[in-house]
Formats: C-alpha cells, structure tokens, sequence
C-alpha cells in the first residue's frame, strides 16, 4: 500500500507539486535525522531556516521585488505542512518569520521594505512577532508596554511574554502603546536584534514544540527611532488583518502534523498482530482510521480554500480563521487517536506519536485561541442578519 497516496489532493496545481516535492525532501534529508534530539535538548537551529532559504522557501509569497519567489498561499500552504510533517518547529519557525515580512509588505513604507524583507525572504535573517503580554492575550488591545515619544526618538518600556524565536530573531515587530485605550492606542515597530534595552528574559518550559524558543522580552528604556514606526502611531489593526495569513500558515502546520500521526497509525495497525489479526482488521480501529483521513481530507479543502481565496485578494478573514478552527482541533483529535491506536507504545517517546499530540495542542492556542476563532466566525454571521 502506498500510504503517501492518502493524501494527494486532485486540487494541487504543478507548481504547488513541485513545492511540496522539494520540502518534502530537505525536510526528511536536513531535518528529521536532527528532530527527536533537538526536541529534547531545545535545540533551535537558525542554519535550517538559513538552507531553507537558500531554496527559497522562506519567503514563497513574498514579492519578487523584495526577494521572495512571488507566488502565492497555495504553494506557501504546501511548504508548510511538508515541514510540519517533519518538524512542527521549523514549520513555526517559517511561518512566525512569514509574519513581518507580511506585515511589511502591507504597511511598511518602501525604505523599510527594501531594508528588512530581503534578509527575511530569503532566510538570511530570521523574524519575530511581539504581542502578547502577561496580561493580555486574547484582550491583544489591551496591551500595557508603552512607547512614548521623546524628539525623534520612542522610548519603549514593558515586557513580553510568549514571543516565538525572540532570542534568534534579527527583526521583531512589536506592538506597544502610544495612546489611550484600545486598538487605536497601540502602534507596531521594527525592533532590530542588539538594540540597547531590548532584553531576552526567561525562556518558557512547555509541554512540546521545543525546538521553537518561546521568550519573554523585557523592555527597559528601549529607543528607537521615529522610522522605526511601522505605518503611523494607532496602526495595530492594519498589523493584525496581516496576521489572518498566519492562521492559513498555523492551519497548514495542523495538516503536517496528523499527516504525520495518521501515517504512525496506519503503518502500526498493519503491522501489529492482536488476536491473530492486524490491528487494522478490527473494525474498530479501521473505523477510526478512515475518520482520521477523511477529517485531513476535510480540513485540507478548508486550508486550501483559505489560500486561494488570499492568491485571489478575495476577502479570507473568515476562512482563514475556519481553516485555523477546523484543521488545529482536527489535528489534536487525530493525533490523539492516533497515540489510542499504537496502544503501550503511543504513550512512550520510542514512537513519535505522542509528540505529534503533544505538538498539535499547541495549534489550538497560537494565533488566537480557537475560541477566537469562533467568535471571528460567529460575528460574520450576526453582521450578516442585522
Ligand atoms: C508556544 C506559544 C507560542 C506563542 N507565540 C507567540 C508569539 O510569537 N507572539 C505573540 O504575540 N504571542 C504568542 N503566543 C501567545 C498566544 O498568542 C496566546 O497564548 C493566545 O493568544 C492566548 O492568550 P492567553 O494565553 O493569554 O489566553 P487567554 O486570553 O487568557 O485565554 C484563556 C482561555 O480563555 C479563552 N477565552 C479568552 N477570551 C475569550 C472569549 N472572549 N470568549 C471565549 N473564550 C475566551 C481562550 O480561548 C482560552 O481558552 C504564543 C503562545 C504559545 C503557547
């Protein structure tokens, strides 16, 4: 049985096939020999996303004229769960750098383009994205990090919490008050690596992803200067509309991972004999395993419909945040029964089951809880009968 047949989708077009075929191999030559042992040594490696650039994968929607490869979420999608297959760290790791670039490209003024999305694009530098803070996650706009502006110059105080790859970040795009209450009062800005008063604090112990650092940062008398502003003062929600990409890119890595899972399963209920029979002839294990696949068939239609609808400058909001509801608590219900399937072994760390569960958990939180999500959806809907 060809088990990688599973899961082609008759919506791939060739360029999207040869995306997936090249990840698909640096994935499996570069970063799988590596990925049981750094998980359990938080070993963050910047050479991978370096070599992923090199082949151009690190800036695949990005403009050509900004050194990406210019084409569209449907490839960038197929890149992203083909490392996430491997690593859902290093699927992160792209994704979370995809986000300034995004984010610049949309808002950024053309000298800030031109200095920071080349080295993002092309791997060469690695990107950062600031929000949350110990007192506001889903309350974003409530943030309490203030930048207040002394002549030319912002002075930013306040501390971060939970800031993927800060610590080997170059480029941080951070988001800090300069007004009153609410959205309005918050701006985003380009912090670069090494500026004075722009300090790593604790590195946060979790349950899975380890080879994605998660940081706190502490600001401490942070100047930076007025260019450093991305847009104008008040210009949070422009910075988060960008953010609805990520959750096409958080729901491609849903994909990667019980991809992954459901491959460990089927393999295993092939070849583990109870009662004189594969395990996959119980009924009861081949029920769950064609649930499995046909919840990733499912969810991969979502994901992709998201992506198209963004190569298309089609309003996606409310997909992206479906793809990211739908593919994030697929992949935790899949990879759960997928330990439940491999039995004793799914629970010790000799099979890569249990990571992929303690993997996907995380899907559900990152950019915006799934509870999130639902309200995005749910608010489209009440807009629609008044
Ligand atoms: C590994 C990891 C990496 C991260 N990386 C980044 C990063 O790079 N940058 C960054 O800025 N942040 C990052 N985050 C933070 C992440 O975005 C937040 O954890 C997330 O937005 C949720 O915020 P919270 O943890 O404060 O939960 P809370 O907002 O306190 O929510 C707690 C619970 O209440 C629910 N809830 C909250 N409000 C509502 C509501 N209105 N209706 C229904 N339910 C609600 C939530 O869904 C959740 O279940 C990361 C987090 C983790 C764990």
């Amino acid at each position: 049985m060809d088990v990688h047949s599973l899961f082609e989708s008759p919506f791939e077009t060739e360029a999207q096939r040869q995306i997936r075929e090249l990840t698909r191999k640096f994935a499996r030559e570069r970063i799988a020999p590596l990925v049981e042992q750094d998980e359990e040594t938080e070993t963050f490696r910047p050479e991978i996303i370096h070599e992923l650039g090199q082949l151009g994968l690190t800036g695949i929607p990005t403009e050509e004229q900004y050194g990406g490869a210019g084409l569209g979420y449907q490839e960038y999608i197929a890149a992203i769960e083909e490392i996430a297959a491997v690593s859902s760290s290093y699927a992160i790791s792209v994704a979370v750098s995809g986000l300034p670039q995004v984010i610049l490209q949309t808002v950024g003024d053309e000298s800030q383009k031109k200095k920071y999305i080349p080295h993002l694009a092309q791997g060469k530098w690695i990107g950062a994205f600031s929000l949350s803070e110990a007192s506001s996650g889903s309350d974003a706009a409530s943030l309490r990090t203030t930048a207040v502006k002394q002549g030319d110059h912002y002075v930013i105080n306040g501390s971060k919490l939970w800031t993927t790859q800060a610590d080997s970040a170059d480029v941080t795009i951070l988001m800090a008050r300069t007004g009153g209450e609410g959205s309005k009062g918050v701006s985003s800005f380009i912090i670069e690596k090494g500026t004075p008063g722009f300090k790593m604090g604790k590195r946060e112990k979790k349950m899975g992803t380890h080879i994605s650092h998660t940081m706190e940062i502490h600001c401490d008398q942070l100047r930076v200067h007025e260019s450093q502003l991305l847009s104008q003062e008040g210009g949070m929600k422009i910075a988060l509309r960008a953010l609805d990409s990520g959750r096409i890119t958080i729901a491609a890595t849903a994909l990667g991972v019980a991809r992954s899972a459901i491959e460990c399963a089927v393999q295993h209920a092939n070849l583990r004999e109870q009662f004189g029979k594969p395990l996959v002839d119980f009924q009861g294990i081949g029920f769950m395993l064609a649930d499995m696949l046909t919840q990733y068939q499912a969810a991969k239609q979502l994901v992709q419909r998201a992506a198209l609808l963004k190569d298309q400058n089609a309003a996606y909001g409310i997909a992206a945040a479906q793809a990211k509801l739908f593919a994030t608590d697929m992949a935790m219900q899949v990879t759960t029964d997928a330990v439940q399937i491999l039995g004793g072994c799914g629970y010790t760390q000799e099979y890569p089951a249990e990571r992929f569960m303690r993997e996907a958990k995380v899907l559900q939180i990152v950019e915006g809880t799934n509870q999130i999500q639902r309200l995005v959806i749910s608010r489209s809907m009440k807009e629609k009968t008044t």
